[in-house]
């Protein structure tokens, strides 16, 4: 007997076409014993939609009601899907995200899930049903509905997975597993078979939408054996676990991975004096803001700096307003933000023994005349800041140098 969570994105659940299709898939593949809940997303582009419906009423919708908003589209499918099997003569019931025991702390927008109390799931899959539960939200000890940040139906999945002890957590979606670079921008780019978590993580965290850099995180932390893979076939996906089974091969950079949703937003002429960094940075974190990428640089004439740094452009009309507030307590010139910038970034355990990994990177972006504007490091990645409408082919040029056509 196992128990299995499978997660299905929004293009997987995006018709009733598509709902049937998955119901055939599972109620065809399954073993008599298997224990079965899928975590599903809102249909097809039903967030954006939802969003563009938000900002049209109040462009600034407080938070909370926004999750209240963006919530409901997760429950147009779980009501469907659950249906949709019931209609091919197999129990089903679907739960909300407060229903199936996803408890979260109350950061609207963006919360985090704190703990799984699924009693409601199991009582379910202990009557013979097949489950279906509400991805991307969950309730606050004080009964606030709030949402996990896009793509948290992956967060959902795995948060499940680990609260039931799953033996396999399936993500399905729209490409075949985790690839080189997105396949929509790089056709050449190759699917993984196995990748690290940390690898993983950081390439998510990077912008590689494929998964919730959150769903990783909270995969590694709980053991979730993940699997990546196509809602359309039956090609085995990408295996997401703690270190490679295939030991003879010596990999270096595992992916590029790209990110528009970068602003860049300059603090200009700060004094050059302890506490200025740790009052904008701090100021930021309070309003729960992330802040990415971080430089400083200096006047070597009028003792003032100036501070950069990057932030999502879903944050930056928060985090300007952070800064504004700020003019109160500290002296600036001025703050400006840059929204026509992209992040790209190269992403590998095995470049930390391997020099000139980074030269590699701008060596290949200075081939394709494309300007750096921000570098930043970590242990396994390098992020060069570009011109947004240099994004394509900086991937494709970077991809090209670290995965030359048919290497793997
Ligand atoms: P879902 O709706 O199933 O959650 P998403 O759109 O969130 O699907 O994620 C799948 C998309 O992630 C793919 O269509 C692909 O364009 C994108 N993507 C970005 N980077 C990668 C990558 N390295 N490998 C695979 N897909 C990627
Ligand atoms: N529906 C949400 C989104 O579009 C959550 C998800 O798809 O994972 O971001
Ligand atoms: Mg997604």
């Amino acid at each position: 007997m196992a128990t299995l969570v499978k997660k299905f994105g929004g293009s997987s659940v995006a018709t009733p076409e598509k709902m049937h299709g998955i119901v055939d898939r599972i109620l065809r593949e399954r073993q008599p014993d298997d224990r079965i809940v899928l975590v599903v997303s809102a249909m097809g582009d039903h967030t954006d939609d939802l969003l563009t419906l938000a900002a049209k009423v109040n462009p600034e919708m407080p938070k909370r009601e926004l999750d209240m908003l963006l919530a409901t589209g997760e429950q147009v499918s779980i009501a469907l899907m659950a249906s949709a099997f019931c209609a091919k003569g197999q129990p089903a019931v679907s739960f909300t995200g407060a229903q199936a025991g996803i408890k979260t702390n109350d950061k609207h927008s963006k919360a985090s899930i704190l703990d799984v109390q699924a009693c409601q799931v199991k009582q379910a899959l202990d009557e013979g049903k097949i489950v279906i539960v509400a991805g991307f939200q969950g309730i606050t000890d004080l009964g606030q509905i709030t949402t996990l940040g896009r793509g948290g139906s992956d967060t959902t999945a795995v948060a499940i997975a680990a609260g039931l002890k799953a033996d396999m957590c399936d993500i399905y979606t729209d490409v075949d597993g985790v690839y080189t670079a997105d396949p929509r921008i790089v056709p050449g780019a190759q699917k993984l078979d196995e990748i690290t978590f940390v690898e993983m993580l950081e390439l998510a965290r990077l912008g590689a939408g494929v998964m919730q850099p959150r769903a990783v995180e909270y995969g590694e932390h709980n053991g979730v054996a993940i699997h990546v893979r196509s809602t359309f076939n039956d090609v085995p996906g990408t295996i997401i676990r703690e270190e490679y089974t295939v030991q003879e091969k010596n990999f270096v950079i595992r992916g590029v991975a790209h990110d528009t949703n970068v602003a860049k937003i300059a603090v200009r002429g700060v004094s050059d004096e302890p506490g200025i960094a740790y009052k904008i940075f701090s100021a930021l974190a309070e309003a729960n803001i992330d802040v990415d990428m971080i430089v400083q640089s200096a006047s070597a004439t009028d003792h003032k700096n100036d501070i950069l740094f990057t932030v999502t452009q879903t944050d930056m009309v928060e985090a300007m307003s952070v800064i504004e507030s700020l003019k109160e307590t500290m002296h600036f010139d001025k703050a400006d933000i840059e929204v026509n910038v992209a992040k790209v970034s190269i992403v590998g355990a095995g470049m930390l023994g391997s020099p000139g990994i980074a030269a590699g990177m701008f060596g290949a972006l200075a081939k394709a005349n494309v300007n750096i504007d921000v570098i930043s490091t970590s242990e396994i990645s390098v992020s060069c800041l570009v011109p947004e409408k240099d994004v394509k082919t900086a991937v494709n040029a970077i991809h090209e140098h670290f995965f030359p056509e048919g290497a793997k």
